[in-house]
């Protein structure tokens, strides 16, 4: 489906909410929104959590409703649709912060203001990552150690450099704090920034319009090129090929590339190609992993002065504490609390953090390491087996006998994993019990299913699309 004209749309509307509504508010609350269609005069707003939806309700359905009927008097009525997928999806989603720049830009103590001037060539360059306001810890001592030498000494030994780890660990920051320094070092070099699914984007439509030299043409001109999330790449032959050629080029010419992927080229093997991916292993690889408690406070006292709201060490600690599963949901927790600072003049505390966890059905007692994806609402009942295997057994139309049976089937292997996953999240049981439950598996096919399930949820938008469905369905979400 083709959104870009509803994201310009949505550019048009937030412009004219944007003088109304206060930057914070804006920011917090238009963060990874979008226009999702248009029908017979229903505006589908696009809410990246449950959450947000009760605040837009109240607040600025209305001014909503203003603006886009300036823009389209057509326009009778919004609705809101909360779509878990827009939260990491840059393509239908604005950036705010470059739409809307700070007009009174914050001086941070020691850090260096960065204007996007010319050479950095990105609607996406982030003027917030910086090398100098990235957080370093052990997690990511040696990315940060490796773009700083990237950046010093561009095309030479960190040539290409490739930095790997899961979501929201700091990838695009770092990648764009390499820019970010180079391009202050050398005002006049052009930086060039782009996510693989936007030059996948550009490949196709080059060739669509039968203007691919001219593509080519752009890409060997720059002096550096960054380019994210290349495991988007997957399949992609013609773009991987285009890719290839741009990148050898810039090599041979000694022009540094940055590369970040979900994991290392290594496990990249069935995705790119062979000669692409051994490429990249010739260069500097290194990962952001998890960062640990003190990193994660550090982090959290750094976002803290940005905004400009004094939180209490002991409340930093708390966050630290329990939200351990990547810094974008530090982050998250810290700009709720500078929303209901904003909002209600509440200084955050120990208690109104934990309401905040609480709201978000973040556990604080959580299993280190379980796959935590988005914000997950309480749930709504208590709930039992048979409405997890009804709910399946609906959304796939398989039998439940089939569910829980033995049968090998393509089709109902990957249903049965889904009803093992929601079991093992909702019901208290142990996985043994789980096992038995399903003809008596064992506890190791339990677990194996549940990690799958989750990792393919963190891979396919449209399979975590599938469970939140079922999950809905059977009222396991508010
Ligand atoms: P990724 O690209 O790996 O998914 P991002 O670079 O988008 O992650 O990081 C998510 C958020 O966390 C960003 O706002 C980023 O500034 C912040 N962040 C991540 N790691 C750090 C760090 N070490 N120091 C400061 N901020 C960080
Ligand atoms: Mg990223």
């Amino acid at each position: 489906m083709n959104t870009a004209p509803y994201k310009s749309l949505w550019v048009e509307i937030l412009k004219k909410l944007e003088p109304t509504i206060q930057r914070s508010m804006l920011i917090t609350w238009f963060k990874d929104t979008s226009v999702l269609g248009l029908d017979e005069g229903k505006l589908i707003v696009g809410l990246p959590l449950p959450m947000y939806l009760n605040w837009h309700l109240q607040n600025y359905r209305e001014s909503i409703l203003k603006a886009a009927q300036q823009i389209n008097p057509a326009i009778d009525q919004i609705m809101y649709h909360v779509d878990l997928s827009l939260r990491d999806d840059e393509t239908r989603t604005v950036n705010l912060l470059t739409l809307f720049p700070d007009r009174k830009p914050r001086k941070l103590p020691g850090k260096m203001e960065i204007k996007v001037g010319e050479g950095l060539q990105s609607r996406m360059f982030n003027p917030r990552y910086t090398l100098d306001s990235f957080v370093v810890g052990p997690s990511n001592r040696l990315a940060h150690a490796a773009a700083q030498a990237a950046s010093a000494q561009p095309g030479g030994k960190y040539n290409p450099l490739f930095i790997y780890g899961g979501v929201g660990l700091g990838k695009t920051h770092l990648l764009q704090g390499v820019g970010h320094a180079y391009h202050h070092a050398n005002p006049s070099a052009v930086v060039l920034y782009i996510t693989s699914e936007e030059f996948t984007n550009q490949v196709i439509e080059a060739i669509r319009q039968q203007k691919i030299e001219g593509l080519r043409r752009k890409y060997r001109q720059v002096d550096m090129l960054i380019i994210d999330d290349v495991q988007f790449f997957a399949s992609k032959e013609r773009t991987q090929e285009e890719f290839f050629h741009t990148f050898n080029t810039l090599l041979e010419a000694r022009k540094q590339v940055v590369v970040s992927s979900d994991r290392p080229p290594l496990e990249l093997h069935s995705l790119l190609h062979d000669r692409l991916r051994s490429r990249f292993e010739r260069g500097m690889i290194a990962d952001v992993a998890l960062p640990d408690y003190e990193t994660r406070v550090a982090i959290l006292q750094e976002r803290a002065r940005e905004y400009e709201i004094f939180f209490d060490q002991k409340v930093l600690s708390f966050i630290a504490e329990h939200v351990t599963d990547s810094v974008r949901s530090l982050e998250g927790i810290l700009m709720q609390a500078v929303a209901q600072y904003e909002l209600e003049q509440r200084i955050p505390t120990v208690n109104s953090i934990a309401e905040i966890l609480c709201k978000l059905a973040r556990d604080p007692h959580r299993e280190v390491g379980e796959e935590l994806i988005g914000f997950e609402a309480p749930p709504k009942r208590a709930l039992k087996f048979e409405d997890l295997l009804e709910g399946v057994s609906a959304y796939y139309s398989i039998s439940i006998q089939d569910i829980t049976g033995t049968s090998r089937l393509r089709e109902i292997l990957m249903p049965r994993q889904v009803a093992m996953y929601l079991a093992k999240k909702y019901l208290r049981m142990s996985l043994s019990q789980l096992g038995e439950r399903f003809s008596g598996r064992d506890h190791s096919t339990v677990i194996h299913s549940v990690r799958k399930i989750e990792k393919m949820m963190k891979d396919d938008p449209l399979i975590l699309r599938e469970v939140r469905a079922i999950e809905q369905e059977v009222g396991a979400l508010r």
